[in-house]
């Protein structure tokens, strides 16, 4: 469905509804911890493969690694990234970009160690206070449809978690603009964005619901949470011809991608129903 907006603030998207209590979602894909009410994840997407078949491996690589401990992972992480690249293909995803940089960045280095052997389900999987790392396929698709037919430069993330969607942007984007509200996990995603050395991120610790003014104008603006609806502050700091991505409602989701069209205009189209954590205003210390 595309629509015009010449009122960022117009009412759009399904309407506000409480989150579920006792979610009856199948749980198949996420991992212990994660619930259907948190995960980050794509809905209804029972028709794609959810797991590599043996036909999805790539063709020439080593024997598969045996199931052992997360220290093993290094060694085989490659091959493992290799086969969660050929899922996302499988599973629409076209951007040769993307495809290259979901490969280049080490998802097991942004979970715990504990589950560093799941990194490359296609999963969500928990980062601790209550958020969750997003599903690969999830990252592809927001990364994928903000830049189709662009080369953005400069990209801003509200909801930046473990970091891991800002390191899979820094390797397209030249400069990645990231913000978090919860304190533990800012730091956690410094952590893991210094060790990687991915300089080209810029990390701040603020209520992203502001969008950050100063940095602005941005091409691309990707939301990693989700709001009832999308916040006029993040609309406004979209450069002309810019797009944001973002997962809008409560109980019921979907992924909006709107494009700053004018001045004044921007275009709206719903993509995927999805399931995301939830936006919220302030910080959390
Ligand atoms: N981008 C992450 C996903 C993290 S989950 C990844 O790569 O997997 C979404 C994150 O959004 C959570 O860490 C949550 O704390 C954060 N968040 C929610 N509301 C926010 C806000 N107003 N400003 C900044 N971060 C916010």
């Amino acid at each position: 469905m595309r629509r015009r907006l010449n009122d960022p603030a117009a009412p759009g998207g399904p309407a506000p509804g409480a989150r579920p209590r006792s979610p009856l979602y199948p749980a198949g894909g996420l991992a212990p911890g994660v619930t259907p009410a948190n995960s980050n994840t794509r809905v209804s997407a029972a028709a794609l493969p959810r797991r590599a078949e043996p036909g999805a491996q790539p063709p020439a690589g080593p024997a598969r690694p045996p199931a052992g401990p997360a220290a093993n992972l290094g060694l085989n992480s490659e091959r493992q990234r290799a086969a969660m690249v050929q899922r996302l293909r499988e599973q629409g995803i076209r951007d040769a970009r993307v495809l290259d940089a979901m490969m280049a960045v080490p998802r097991h280095l942004f979970v715990d160690e504990g589950l560093a052997s799941r990194a490359y389900e296609d999963a969500a999987l928990p980062i601790g206070h209550g958020q969750t790392i997003s599903q690969p396929w999830v990252v592809a698709r927001m990364i994928a449809a903000v830049c189709e037919d662009r080369a953005p430069t400069r990209v801003l993330e509200i909801g930046a978690g473990c970091g891991y969607q800002a390191a899979v942007l820094a390797q397209i984007v030249r400069e990645v603009y990231a913000v978090e509200r919860i304190r533990g996990l800012y730091e956690l995603a410094r952590g893991h964005l210094r060790a990687l050395r991915l300089a080209r991120v810029r990390l701040s610790y603020g209520d992203g619901m502001a969008g950050l003014p100063a940095q602005a104008p941005f091409d691309a603006i990707v939301v990693a949470a989700a709001g009832l609806e999308i916040p006029r502050a993040l609309l406004s700091q979209l450069a002309p011809g810019g797009r944001l991505i973002a997962p809008e409602g409560g109980a019921q989701q979907r992924l909006v991608l709107i494009e700053r069209t004018g001045a004044a205009s921007w275009t709206r189209t719903e993509l995927e129903a999805v399931r995301f954590v939830p936006l919220r205003a302030g910080i959390q210390s």
